[in-house]
């Protein structure tokens, strides 16, 4: 997921920081004293005024709301800047205490010390400390310092950033002269961490039964969901967070995963192509009707265009078809927009949904499906693209697959002449 183009929700929070920065305006001119001691110390202010503000902005970011996410492209493209915030946020606090400290060793060391480790009565430094001791706690795993953790553990690791904001928020409240600011993002940041672990469990996710699971080849299947109560209302291309609550499952009962609806928005019955690439994913495949679900969502933007009229590539490999699968079921039979879909498999045995996709063809004659086989031709070339659809550096281009696939294919299709802006892609990796 890059972030080449920018989105409402960017513009929110480059003000924001443009605010928190303008607020503190009485350390600009410190900046150009010419006294290196005030120079750092005011660097070192303005360092922990962006670097919180990051922080907080980073946990406002992680409140998940269906619809939200689109202000900023999509839920994929917010973790990402949720990612760059925090990582920026915590950059500028080590800038921060690093400064403070070199402030006070321009007078002498006795002062360095003693403005980072003041008695213990001083609860205010030593409630930042703590905060940058969490911090350092819960990114740790994220930035893989010590290798890659699983992502359940990763995710209750997280946990201790909310301790973390509320210690540096002591920190910040108790020093700073510009306390309703810091208050107004500090509870936005709580109500945000609140509503997504405490209340959007019980208040923002729905109730569905298994209809049925279809196996499509062996570690694949399609879920087939009955609404209990309300019906979903989504886009194609769209995906959402499933939570299986089956005691019998081998792993995953109560455990939140994201995937793409395969189903057409108008279907009453949602649909989901599930491969088996982990503990959760596996059990899924032994799932049986009757089982209920909650599902979270929608969220995503995959679909969206920047140039209307202008005809679509869309490349699937692997499970990454599936949001090409609810955009075919989606197909009217005389619609007249142009799309060739590539569908990348490993051999033909793995092409799972072709049949179905070559059904849609034949239905929607602006609709073409060809498949390319990796065993058979290797990694897709622009030979091929061009042999099968000769304007394709013409067309809007969407891409989803494994990691290794969309590498692959986005330094090819700009080599081709594809536009930054024309191409759309998702990996089905948040990490
Ligand atoms: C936007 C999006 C859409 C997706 N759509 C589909 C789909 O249509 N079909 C499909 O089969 N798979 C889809 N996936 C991938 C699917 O979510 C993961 O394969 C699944 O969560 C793996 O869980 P696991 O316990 O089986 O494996 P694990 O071994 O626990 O996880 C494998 C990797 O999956 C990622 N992952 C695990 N849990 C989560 C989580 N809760 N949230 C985010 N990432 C996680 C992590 O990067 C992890 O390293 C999608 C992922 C994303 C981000």
């Amino acid at each position: 997921m890059t972030l080449s183009r920018f989105k409402p929700g960017d513009v929110l929070i480059v003000a924001i920081l443009a605010v928190l920065l303008g607020w503190h305006w009485s350390l600009w001119p410190e900046l150009a004293s010419g006294s290196s001691a005030r120079v750092l110390d005011a660097l070192g202010r303005l360092a922990g005024v962006l670097g919180l503000g990051l922080m907080l902005l980073a946990g406002i970011g992680s409140v998940r709301l269906p619809g939200l996410d689109r202000w900023f492209g999509g839920l994929p493209r917010l973790w990402t800047l949720h990612r760059l915030m925090g990582f920026g946020g915590f950059i500028l606090i080590l800038l921060h205490v690093w400064s403070m400290a070199f402030s006070g060793v321009a007078q002498s060391l006795a002062v360095a010390l003693a403005t980072l480790f003041p008695p213990i009565s001083d609860w205010a430094i030593w409630s930042g400390w703590l905060a940058l001791v969490l911090t350092v706690l819960f990114l740790a795993p994220t930035f893989q310092f010590f290798g890659r953790l699983h992502y359940q553990r990763w995710k209750r690791l997280h946990l201790l950033s909310a301790p973390a904001l509320a210690f540096a928020l002591v920190h910040t409240l108790s020093l700073s002269r510009w306390w309703p600011l810091w208050l107004v993002l500090g509870l936005l940041a709580f109500a945000a961490i609140g509503w997504r672990k405490l209340l959007s469990p019980h208040l923002g996710r729905s109730d569905w039964t298994v209809a049925e699971v279809q196996t499509l080849v062996p570690g694949v299947v399609e879920l087939v969901l009955d609404p209990v109560d309300r019906p979903l209302r989504y886009e194609a291309g769209q995906f959402v967070y499933l939570t299986p609550w089956d005691e019998r499952l081998a792993a995953g009962c109560g455990e939140e995963h994201p995937y793409t609806l395969s189903s057409a928005p108008d279907d009453p019955q949602l649909r989901l192509g599930i491969k088996d690439l982990g503990d959760a994913t596996h059990a899924l495949q032994t799932l049986t009707p009757g089982s209920r679900v909650q599902i979270e969502g929608p969220y995503g933007d995959f679909y969206e265009r920047h140039r209307p009229g202008t005809g679509q590539l869309w490349l699937g490999g692997g499970i990454g078809i599936t949001p090409f699968v609810s955009g075919a079921r989606a197909l009217r039979a005389d619609g007249r927009e142009d799309i060739q879909l590539f569908y990348l498999a490993l051999d033909s045995s793995r092409a799972y949904y072709l049949d179905e996709l070559k059904s849609h063809a034949e239905r929607c004659p602006a609709f073409r499906v060809e498949a390319h086989y990796f065993r058979q031709e290797g990694p897709m070339t622009l030979a091929f693209l061009k042999q099968h659809c000769p304007d394709f550096a013409q067309r809007e281009v969407y891409l989803c697959g494994p990691p290794g696939m969309v590498n692959h294919l986005k330094p090819l299709l700009l080599s081709a002449g594809v536009p930054h802006s024309a191409l759309h892609s998702e990996v089905f990796d948040f990490l």
